[in-house]
């Protein structure tokens, strides 16, 4: 169903109760329900099923019973339908990102980029998928090399609640495009726009294809990685649980995607023009509400115009509006939770107690209304680049600053952290910013534009931001394996080898 007339709060339509949604139906969980509430407002939105082990084995079977017809369906019906997922997600997005708005507390403007960039990913890979199954065929002494790509089967796939709807495209529509059948668990703290989403797809995928287990990370998702018929294991998320789905995939010899933490350096060269360069510096670190891997987080600013480059980073921190997440005007709003608002917080009185300086922000507001909600002030921090808050993921709008004066000495210091996601540059020496470039350790780099999201652009990261990459072709590759059938015409006659 479309949704149609204007989306506010009060008329978004949740369900009462969000089962485990399989074969295409919302089901009854084995072990009740747990509420799921508004990040900003504690209101109860809905409950959802506390997913375990008996409604993951329902899931995994109904997803191993579709497989073998979903493998088998033409890559131009499966292109074909990719297209018509992307046309629901665009004709039911503005129900969809109230949903997500209120179960994440993020403001509602930012989901505008979410939903563009989840409807592409659907797009891309129905135009990609046409492509990937070109395998190769040569004659060889006495018959043919075929190639061929096939899907690896059932592909269990975690996802975080920091970008919902963005991580359900980045995880479904490579898995599905590739011909594989899927279990998803969302993340238990925003996962009603991920179910709604489901119960649409169920319209138009046959059933079991897509499935979604809520529920918790330890309960749920544990119980998904250690399913033992699942053939693939993708998770994003903290470096923490990403080790333990790394170990559980070594030790069963499966494939695994991670898509981990990160702590991007931006990079400001003296040559900029001061007030563009702060305005995309603050892009950099306060959207996603700051709680993204792919923020840039490390300030790098070349000594000549630091000290009139942070004073005006701090005078537009001043003016960005925090405020109820549903206001369309607003640009913060509240963290997930209380205790991702705390754990943010606390990095704050870390950096004190490291020498850090606090030059603006590190307080928690009160919006009017949303007590509930951990609405924390942009903060811009001076900090050396050895500190905890210059070398850990805060997931919060805050920023470290550092000087830099040496090109050589600032890589090395940009690229020491256990992380390598994502890196910006600014400059209009294109020349200098390619060779600096070129020599940082992030998957993805971003010159003069941050967030610069391009289709087709692999995604991933290097060092403990993790393995695999994902938004490109190559997810396809991560979805997929490769098989030679080399066909002899005859049998090599007797006497051939001995
Ligand atoms: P987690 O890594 O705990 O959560 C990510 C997903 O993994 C969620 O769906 C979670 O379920 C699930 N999960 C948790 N434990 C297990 C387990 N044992 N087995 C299988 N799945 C599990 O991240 P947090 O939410 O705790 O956030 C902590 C920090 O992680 C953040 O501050 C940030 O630094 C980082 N992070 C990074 C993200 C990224 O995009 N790279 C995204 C989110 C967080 P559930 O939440 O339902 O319990």
């Amino acid at each position: 169903m479309e949704a149609t007339g204007k989306i506010s709060p009060a008329n978004v339509g949740f369900e009462k109760q969000y089962g485990p949604l399989i074969n295409g139906e919302m089901t009854k969980p084995a072990n009740g329900y747990i509420d799921s509430v508004n990040a900003a407002t504690g209101e109860v939105l809905a409950q959802i099923g506390r997913g375990g082990e008996e409604d993951i084995d329902r899931a995994v079977k109904a997803a191993r019973t579709a497989f073998t017809g979903w493998a088998d369906t033409s890559i131009e019906a499966r292109s074909a339908l990719l297209n018509k997922i992307a046309d629901i997600l665009e004709n039911n997005q503005e129900r969809l990102k109230m949903m997500e708005c209120m179960d994440t507390g993020r403001a509602l403007h930012e989901f505008d980029l979410d939903y563009q960039l989840a409807i592409y990913q659907f797009r891309y890979f129905a135009g990609a998928v046409l492509t990937h199954y070109e395998g190769e065929s040569r004659p060889v002494d006495n018959g043919y090399l075929m190639t061929k790509k096939e899907p690896l089967g059932v592909c269990a796939q975690i996802i975080p609640w920091n970008v919902p709807m963005i991580m359900t495209a980045f995880k479904l529509a490579p898995a599905l495009a590739a011909g594989n059948t899927v279990v998803l668990k969302p993340a238990e703290d925003a996962c009603l726009s991920v179910i709604e989403f489901g119960k649409l797809l169920s319209d138009v995928l046959p059933k079991g294809v897509v499935n979604m287990v809520p529920g918790y990370g330890t309960e749920a998702g544990q119980a998904l990685i250690d399913h033992p018929d699942v053939d693939k294991l993708a998770f994003t998320g903290s470096v923490g649980v990403g080790r333990l789905v790394g170990k559980t995939a070594g030790e069963r010899i499966l494939p695994v995607t991670l898509e981990l933490g990160g702590k991007a350096p931006h990079i400001v060269f003296p040559d900029v023009d001061i007030d563009s360069a702060v305005e995309n510096a603050t892009l950099g670190y306060t959207f996603f509400n700051g709680e993204s891997c792919i923020l840039g987080t490390r300030l790098l600013v070349h000594d000549d115009i630091y000290d009139e480059f942070v004073e005006k980073l701090i005078e537009r921190a001043k003016q960005i509006k925090i405020g109820p997440p549903t206001d369309r005007s607003t640009r913060l709003a509240s963290i997930i939770n209380e205790k991702q608002g705390e754990r943010v917080l606390n990095y704050f009185d870390i950096a004190k107690e490291e020498g850090a300086n606090i030059l603006y922000g590190g307080n928690r507001v009160t919006v009017p209304g949303h007590e509930h909600g951990y609405f924390i002030e942009p903060t811009i921090i001076e900090a050396e680049p050895n500190m905890r808050i210059a070398q850990e993921e805060i997931f919060g709008p805050a920023a470290t600053v550092t000087r830099w004066s040496e090109v050589e000495e600032m890589i090395q210091e940009a690229n020491d952290v256990e992380y390598g996601l994502a890196a910006g540059l600014m400059t209009e020496d294109l020349e200098s910013a390619l060779d600096v470039a070129n020599k940082l350790d992030a998957g993805s780099i971003w010159i003069n534009s941050y967030f610069n999201f391009q289709s087709g652009a692999p995604f991933g990261g290097y060092k403990n931001s993790g393995v695999g990459r994902e938004y490109s072709k190559e997810a396809l590759d991560e979805y997929s394996q490769s098989k030679s059938i080399v066909a002899g015409f005859k049998l090599p006659p007797p006497g051939t080898f001995l």
